[in-house]
């Protein structure tokens, strides 16, 4: 008896991941850009394409050697690793994809950041809606802060002039080198500007410094004060809350939720970066304890194409941060991509579905 097997082909409601690419990007910076512990010149980082028939999501890796751990070498490492787990697989199913990644290989959060930034550029683009709409739709623009970095007074002026011409509301003066000219630079932008004036110490001073040079500027009105002392201590971030009257953000000393769980009672509010969670998956639980416990939350960047800058705007935007400081793209000699905007110190992003990067 002859038998007869019947294939019906049914199309996949899913959609798989076909491809991941990434390029590795290295962009002189307009002048040179001076914080507590470095200098930097160039921004060097990976864009990651992942793509299914019928979607590409875009993401960023902006590894910063001294908070992330990682490097560009070790972020293409990473996604070597990584690729073979991805192909095949539902992009949407986020979460499984994350903790399979965090099983694989502890650390490189820019690389996972990468990848988890363009699945959910896949999410919002199958979803026909903007990514901050998915993540909460809490705002349609966030004021950001633009940064002045350390330099001589004459350099500060000038440079806090300039940005002030560009629209800015907030200032973020990074201090943390020199606690007398630190307190100088203050002092002259403050007589300049009633902007708000956020300080950024980079963990450049020891508790006895912060606490004398907080209580200097705090009549000069300032908003609040980032990571004053080093990242490990946690207790006196606590004892220098208590002392001065200017509210604590951590930042250096909070990558994840174990840390803002360690954090709760020792600081004012702290500043999610996405290269430092690995992306939005974790940072939406970092955000979830913050507001339970009544912590401020910030969303911060490093030196970043539009790519990163844009999913930490959506995020942004979609939780309602407090505050944000997403200017990370604004030294780069060239912008490959575009998908942020930046407006009379605000940033939105373009009504499109998904991250809306476009390439240039
Ligand atoms: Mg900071």
């Amino acid at each position: 008896m002859r038998k007869f097997i019947l294939v019906i082909l049914i199309p996949s409601a899913m959609e798989e991941i076909v491809s991941m690419n990434w390029d590795v990007l290295e962009i002189p910076l307009r002048k040179p850009f001076k914080i507590a512990f470095e200098t930097m010149d160039t921004y060097r980082g990976v864009i990651v394409k992942i793509c299914t028939e019928k979607y590409c999501g875009y993401g960023e890796a902006a590894p910063a050697p001294r908070i992330t751990g990682d490097t560009v070498a070790s972020v293409v490492a990473a996604l070597e690793r990584f690729k073979p787990m991805l192909i095949g697989r539902n992009p949407i199913k986020i979460g499984k994809i994350m903790d399979d990644l965090n099983s694989s290989l502890l650390g490189t959060p820019s690389a996972k950041a990468a990848i988890d930034f363009a699945l959910f550029d896949i999410l919002g683009q199958k979803m026909d809606t903007p990514l901050k709409d998915l993540l909460g739709g809490k705002k349609e623009k966030i004021e950001t802060s633009l940064t002045v970095d350390i330099g001589d007074l004459n350099y500060t002026l000038q440079h806090a002039r300039k940005l002030l011409d560009a629209g800015a509301k907030v200032l973020k003066v990074k201090i943390g080198l020199n606690p007398e000219e630190d307190v100088e630079r203050i002092k002259a932008i403050r007589k300049m500007t009633d902007a708000k004036i956020r300080v950024d110490g980079n963990q450049g001073y020891s508790l006895k410094t912060a606490m004398k040079v907080l209580k200097e500027i705090e009549k000069y009105d300032i908003e609040f004060a980032e990571q004053p002392i080093p990242a490990h201590e946690i207790d006196n971030l606590k004892i220098l809350r208590e002392n001065v009257d200017i509210p604590i953000i951590a930042d250096e000393s909070v990558h994840n939720s174990l840390d803002v769980l360690r954090l709760i009672g020792k600081v004012d509010g702290i500043n999610i970066k996405l290269m430092k969670s690995g992306g939005i998956y974790e940072a939406m639980k970092m955000a979830s304890i913050a507001r339970t416990a009544g912590m401020k939350i910030m969303i911060g960047c490093m030196i970043e194409t539009h790519v990163g800058i844009a999913a930490g705007t959506h995020f942004a935007l979609g939780i309602g941060a407090d505050y944000a400081d997403l200017d990370g793209y604004w030294d780069l000699t060239k912008q490959p991509y575009l998908g942020v905007k930046y407006k009379d110190g605000y940033n939105s992003v373009p009504d499109k579905a998904g991250l809306g990067i476009i390439p240039q």
